[in-house]
């Protein structure tokens, strides 16, 4: 294991079902392995009601709100009042993750639009950070980041930096991880390189997205030290330096006090 002092991750989902056979023994094995902090990110209504369960029980988790692309076509029409009522919650720092998927033609992409623009007026409303997913949709994304100008992060960041540029205009923060350790990895690790220290942040997408030499494997928070020692290395500073800094925007994004 490499050293990892202080790892928050910001994105990741211990509700998902690949944790339920052992969810709290992975959870309670985070402190041990550096972790100081981990966001929740929900999928749709009932991910998000769990990822609050799972931050009222672990001081080192906080949640997010909030219903993704791929279930907004199965969100019932009164989701917004629901996740309003969410989103008060002391332990609730975000709305997420929200955006578009267009990967796959499903939701139809006007649903989609629709949802991700109804969740961003709601965090306009109630000044919270988002969450952002985007896949394959970076045009009609950032011209709704532009409209709404939300604070928050873009998640697994995938684009260039070009838009990274962009997205750095507007105020927000990029999350990346494991994607940077891949092989073939290009964009991410250009983007590693020239994000401003204070823009990044790290996250898993637990439990997908595990770093080299964990690919494919189901990924806890803990293997961010990996994706860490990989960032660390692109950018010519030591690990302890990039989880320091990390870790200090990402409670400056949620508003938390660790
Ligand atoms: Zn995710």
């Amino acid at each position: 294991m490499p050293e990892n002092p202080l790892i928050f991750d910001t994105h990741a989902h211990y509700d998902d079902k690949a944790f339920d056979e052992d969810r709290h023994e992975v959870i309670e094995s985070l402190p041990s392995q550096k972790v100081c902090g981990v966001v929740n990110a929900a999928s749709n209504l009932e991910s998000s009601r769990a990822g609050i369960e799972l931050a009222e029980r672990y001081p080192f988790i906080w949640a997010a709100a909030g219903v993704h692309p791929q279930e907004v076509s199965n969100t019932p029409e009164n989701t917004i009042e629901i996740l309003r009522g969410m989103l008060v919650h002391p332990r609730v720092v975000a709305l997420g993750e929200i955006g578009l998927d267009y990967h796959y033609d499903t939701p139809p992409r006007d649903v989609q639009l629709d949802w991700f623009e109804r969740q961003l007026r709601l965090a306009a409303e109630l000044d919270k950070p988002v969450i952002i997913h985007d896949r394959e949709a970076h045009e009609d994304t950032m011209r709704l980041l532009r409209k709404y100008r939300p604070r928050g992060v873009l998640h697994c960041f995938s684009g260039s930096p070009q838009l990274a540029e962009q997205v750095l205009e507007l105020g927000m923060y990029i999350g990346l991880g494991g994607t940077v350790t891949f092989k073939n990895a290009k964009k991410p690790v250009e983007v590693a390189a020239m994000l401003p220290l204070d823009r990044l942040v790290l996250e898993t997408d637990a439990p997908y997205m595990s770093p080299v030499p964990f690919r494919g494997k189901r990924c806890h928070s803990g293997l961010i030290a990996y994706t860490a020692e990989r960032i660390a290395e692109i950018r010519g500073i030591s690990v302890e330096e990039l989880l320091s800094q990390t870790c200090d925007n990402a409670c400056r994004i949620y508003g938390i006090a660790l």
